[in-house]
C-alpha cells in the first residue's frame, strides 16, 4: 500500500497517510478536520535537471547499500 503526503490548506498542517488509491478522496486533516487538504509529490515522481533529487545516482565512490 503507498503512502501519500498532504497539507492541510486550512491550517498548513502537513501529514502522511497509508492509504488505497480511492482513499485519497476522503482525507481531512488530522488536526482541524478540513477537507481542504492537497496531495504533495512524492517519490521520484519529480524531475530534477541534473541529476539528484531521487537520491541515488552516482556520486563517486562509497555506496551505502539500499
Ligand atoms: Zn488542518
Amino acid at each position: 500500500m503507498p503512502i501519500y503526503d498532504f497539507r492541510c490548506e486550512d491550517c498548513g498542517h502537513k501529514f502522511t497517510l497509508l492509504m488505497g488509491i480511492s482513499e485519497r478522496d476522503k482525507v481531512t486533516c488530522p488536526r482541524c478536520g478540513s477537507k481542504k487538504v492537497s496531495q504533495l509529490i512524492t517519490g521520484c515522481a519529480v524531475q530534477v535537471k541534473g541529476g539528484g533529487g531521487c537520491g541515488g545516482g552516482r556520486t563517486g565512490s562509497g555506496s551505502a547499500g539500499g
